[in-house]
């Protein structure tokens, strides 16, 4: 416990410089008493200033030493033991801190109580959001996501008091069951149990809203694995910000999804639609028309929606693929070549192919043909791509094509470029 600590509920103070030390750039300095609280336990530290002679010096940093707040502030000159000074926390920012802080108390509770062999693994919090990582036995998808800001908002909207109360460590296990095992050692003395009413019950010393209530908002925005069954999970509390993440969701992901159905729109002239692409295409333009109006619920569906959707594109894309390998087996498997002498030319047409359909093609023809030559000519996307098996030199007879300017690289095997221009005939 911090023994010149005034308390979580007092913002100002003015007191007694006891030490200090003066550096060329700032001043490190012990205080009778302080409002200011250090960082703990992953939570960033106050912010705040130190006034003195009608002038404000900025906290740079606050530590712990000797159990007392060691303050780090921009340089005061002309400071003395024994000087009046006014140490003051930025209220805001402290706030803030507090909001992101207590909804991680209940969004840990909400894990344990899922997962009750889930472990913490690491935490961080500071004025814009918070990050839990937890190690649990399960996969964590966008279906658990919404789960988890489900019951969290549930708790945060039952408005209950904060209470804190302080036990030793026998009390605390005893009484309150609660674990005062901490990095595999147990915890000594005095303890600060942090309680919300029936919802939330931890031990910690860090700073806390005194009503739920205060957590305005709440939404898990991302997700990810960091391996060996380690989840990061990234939170906001902050309506604002929150916000924000729902604009970074409509500008990324509706870009990406349109260029999706884009792609679909293109492939299914030929090869057939996909009932459930079909579907999803008339819910994502609902969705897209109610951007404005997301709350946490309507963003963590569409994350799902997201999610299964690209799921269903990649299947249909892989299907297409093997129709399209299919149908070009069949249109390419008995090809008569454009020129039939002691070295066979075939001179192709096609458009919206992939290299790897050039390739497919090139080889096909060249498998049923000795000594052959086989060039793709695609006018939409005005790519050129040819292969030999004899004596054309692939990449010669690119560079000197008679019908266009061609700009690319290749060896006698295969060569590929840009059309650039359709060259003059004489
Ligand atoms: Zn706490």
């Amino acid at each position: 416990m911090l023994k010149n600590f005034k308390g979580y509920n007092v913002f100002e103070i003015t007191t007694k410089i006891t030490e200090f030390l003066n550096k060329v750039k700032f001043t490190l300095l012990y205080l009778e008493e302080t409002v200011f609280f250090p960082e703990s336990a992953g939570q960033v530290g106050d912010l705040g200033i130190i006034q003195f002679n009608n002038k404000d010096y900025k906290i740079l940093g606050l530590t712990i030493s000797d159990d007392k707040v060691v303050h780090k502030t921009e340089l005061i000159e002309d400071i003395e033991v024994g000087s009046i000074v006014t140490a003051k926390i930025d209220k805001n920012h402290r706030d803030l801190v507090s909001q992101n802080h207590s909804a991680a108390h209940l969004l840990f509770d909400t894990l344990r109580e899922l997962f009750p062999t889930s472990l913490g693994k690491g935490y961080f919090n500071d004025e814009n959001g918070l990050r839990i990582d937890m190690q649990l036995n399960e996969k964590v998808d966008w279906n658990l996501i919404l789960k988890l800001n489900e019951i969290v908002t549930n708790k945060r909207q039952t408005t209950a008091n904060k209470e804190e109360i302080i036990v030793d460590a026998k009390t605390a296990k005893e009484e309150y069951n609660l674990s005062i095992e901490f990095n595999e050692k147990e915890l000594e003395g005095d303890l600060r149990i942090v309680k919300f009413d029936h919802v939330s019950i931890q031990l910690c010393s860090g700073t806390h809203v005194n009503n739920l209530s205060e957590i305005k908002d709440f939404l898990i925005y991302d997700f990810e694995s960091k391996g060996n069954n380690i989840y990061r999970f990234y939170a906001k509390t902050n309506e604002i910000l929150i916000k924000d993440e729902y604009n970074k969701l409509t500008e990324k992901e509706i870009l990406e999804v349109s260029n999706l159905f884009d792609k679909y729109a293109k492939l299914k002239q030929q090869f057939g639609n996909d009932q459930n692409i079909e579907q999803a295409l008339e819910t994502f333009l609902e969705i897209k028309k109610d951007t404005l109006n997301f709350n946490w619920d309507s963003f963590l569906k569409f994350k799902i929606f997201i999610n299964d959707l690209k799921k269903n594109m990649n299947e249909y894309f892989v299907q297409v693929e093997t129709k399209k390998k299919d149908f070009l087996f069949n249109k390419y498997k008995n090809i008569e070549p454009n020129i039939n002498g002691e070295t066979k030319i075939f001179i192709l047409e096609e458009n919206g192919l992939e290299n790897k359909d050039y390739n497919f093609i090139c080889d096909l023809i060249l498998k049923n043909n000795s000594n052959s030559y086989v060039e793709i000519i695609d006018q939409t996307s005005k790519m050129f791509f040819c292969k030999s098996n004899g004596s054309i030199k692939a990449f010669e007879r690119m560079q000197e094509h008679q019908t266009f300017n061609i700009k690319g690289g290749g060896n006698e095997k295969t060569a590929q470029g840009k059309i650039i221009e359709r060259k003059n005939s004489n």
